[in-house]
């Protein structure tokens, strides 16, 4: 439904985003304010939001906590460069080292972006600088990495990729679960990293076949390459666990060791801000001084949005919360008729449906007052804040099968 508050000029907001915003998006609401997983367009129709800005929102909008820090930190020192560094940057350097490498944490090293295409492009750098003729990067079908020529190289699908041919660099996509293609790519001996998301969310939410992520670490330990997974949407609590990698209701009870990991999505509760983390002494020195770097990334204000989000999963128990709310949810969304299952981990959930009517699902739901996406043609996609209340989540429950009946 389209927002139709008139502006001054009596054209709709709609229209002036036409006339002035370059065409690759095309949205027709025009949200205004927010407060948990709730949002309201500017013409005061409220929605309950399933999406989260993709899996980015995991406090919801306006959080208190996260708010006072913003405030807080603007007040004091909002943007520094690179030339120096703060206590915010510091500080989540030092918790993301000891969320994503546990007991490793004294060798691994951070680095900090604005985006998760930011993140894979420094550690797409970084594998690039092992020498020794590894240049070979492996990719999985269906993976999604970014947008910037580097992180689109590693971008499976080809519609994306095809018109920058030239400039998106040499990449092998191997099928998700398909152990002897993996281990004969390695055996040239010229790989520098496999990478791959434990979940892929922009392929419609599908977790890897079970067992192939622990294998494929030992594969390419074997082999001497990397192994780089990106967590920028499955990361920082979005599955249950601070990484997916570290969800043993996805990967098993062997805990997997990265080479190397990228967040962004959720990282900042809203506020953008990326991440790669180097875990090992290796991983960690490949980039050296005049290799790589930014104006923005790491910069104080950013830092205390992430800092504030991830205080907030933890003093709230978001991860435990997340993992069974998430559970007991799937559980009744996919004994709906119409869907065929309900996949995924925690809070990013994928509802396959019978019929490939997801896209228009997904308008009438917004009619309905609810804002979810359509990754895939039968796939619906649910990346809700983490605070979202068992309330709103049965709303949803109770609304979709008349959504999945309705005729267009
Ligand atoms: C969204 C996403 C990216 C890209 O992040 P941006 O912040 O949009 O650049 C990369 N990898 C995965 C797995 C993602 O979901």
């Amino acid at each position: 439904m389209p927002s139709s508050e008139l502006g001054p000029s009596g054209v709709s907001w709609v229209e002036r985003y036409q006339a002035a915003a370059l065409g690759v998006f095309n949205p027709h609401l025009v949200l205004e304010r927010g407060q948990g997983a709730q949002v309201w367009d500017v013409d005061g129709r409220e929605y309950l939001d399933l999406l989260g800005g993709i899996a980015v929102n995991v406090l919801g909008q306006a959080h208190p906590v996260w708010l006072a820090a913003l405030a807080g930190q603007a007040g004091r020192l909002a943007h520094i460069s690179n030339l120096y560094t703060s206590r915010p940057q510091i500080e989540l350097a030092e918790r993301l080292a000891a969320l994503a490498a546990g007991p490793r944490a004294k060798s691994a090293r951070v680095f900090l972006t604005n985006s998760g295409t930011e993140a894979n492009e420094a550690a797409l750098k970084a594998v690039l600088r092992q020498g020794g003729g590894r240049h070979q990067l492996l990719a999985l079908e269906g993976s999604f990495h970014g947008r910037t020529l580097g992180a689109l190289s590693l971008t499976a699908k080809e519609a994306y990729r095809k018109p920058f041919d030239g400039f998106t660099g040499p990449v092998r996509f191997l099928t998700p679960g398909d152990l002897t293609s993996l281990e004969a790519a390695l055996a040239q001996g010229d790989v520098a990293a496999l990478v791959l998301e434990v979940i892929q969310g922009e392929a419609g939410v599908v977790p890897l076949p079970p067992g192939y992520l622990n294998q494929a670490r030992q594969l390419t330990r074997q082999y001497g390459a990397l192994l780089w997974i990106d967590e920028v949407q499955t990361g920082t609590g979005r599955t249950g666990t601070w990484f997916a990698y570290l969800n043993e209701a996805l990967v098993g009870p062997e805990r997997i060791e990265p080479d190397l990991v990228t967040v962004a999505k959720g990282l900042g509760g809203g506020f953008p801000i990326g991440a790669m983390i180097a875990l090992t002494e290796q991983t960690a020195n490949l980039l050296a001084p005049g290799d790589h770097g930014t104006t923005f990334g790491g910069n104080p204000l950013a830092c205390a949005a992430a800092l504030a989000t991830l205080e907030v999963i933890e003093q709230d128990d978001l991860l435990g919360r997340t993992a069974q709310f998430g559970a007991a949810w799937r559980r009744e969304l996919a004994a709906i008729p119409g869907v065929k299952t309900a996949r995924g981990a925690g809070l990013l959930v994928g509802i396959v449906l019978e019929k490939p009517i997801a896209a228009q699902v997904v308008r009438r739901a917004e009619t309905a007052g609810f804002l979810i996406n359509a990754p895939a043609p039968d796939v619906l996609r649910l990346a809700p804040p983490l605070v979202l209340t068992e309330a709103q989540a049965k709303r949803f429950t109770a609304a979709l099968p008349r959504l999945l009946k309705e005729e267009t």
